[in-house]
């Protein structure tokens, strides 16, 4: 098994901010903008993404929370909606939600996301933010604003650390 470095910490920020530009440049500003990470990881990035758009803007944008482990359309039992939407009394309905995740692969579960917060409402629009696309897309889903792209192949796994679960920064490509 071998593994290699693609991002450090500075390059994690480096890109969390460019894509905090880009959200500010591509929606003319943040108004009606919420931005919901997806379970774990996702759910950092897109506080990390609230809190540099609040450094450049000096708006704080509501941040939600999706788990979608239960909601794929490959399970058995799928949860209801209320249980894998944690964005509290959040509001959807009307709003330009920007779905966080840390990688992108085959799609299934930003489709299921997006199937998730349609029930719950009616967003004006969704944007997908990752922080790697890794290719191997299995449904029609591309990314808004990319990190960065990472071909892979199936065999290789990224790695994503991040310092609030993780105690570091880093990005790694694993050959398994
Ligand atoms: P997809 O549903 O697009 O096939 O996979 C995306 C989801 O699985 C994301 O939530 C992501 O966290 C996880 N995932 C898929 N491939 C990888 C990978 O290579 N590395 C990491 N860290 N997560 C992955
Ligand atoms: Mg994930």
């Amino acid at each position: 098994e071998s593994k290699h470095a693609l991002m450090d910490q500075m390059a994690i920020r480096r890109a969390l901010t460019r894509i905090s530009h880009e959200i500010l440049e591509k929606n003319k500003g943040v108004d009606d903008c919420i931005l919901i990470g997806i379970r774990t990881r996702g759910i950092y990035l897109a506080r990390r993404i609230a809190a540099l758009i609040a450094e450049i803007e000096g708006v704080s944008l509501p941040v939600g929370e999706i788990d979608i482990t239960s909601y794929r359309d490959d399970r058995v039992k799928v949860d209801s909606v209320e249980e894998v939407y944690h964005g509290g009394s959040l509001q959807i309905e009307q709003k330009k939600i920007i779905l966080v995740d840390d990688v992108l692969y085959t799609g299934r579960t930003v489709r299921a996301a997006m199937d998730a917060l349609i029930d719950l409402g009616r967003p004006e629009m969704i944007q997908l933010a990752v922080l790697v696309d890794r290719g191997h897309r299995e449904l029609p889903i591309r990314p808004d604003y990319v990190g960065k792209n990472v071909p892979t192949s199936k065999t290789e796994k990224i790695e994503v650390l991040l310092s609030e679960i993780d105690e570091q920064d880093a990005v790694m490509i694993q050959q398994l």
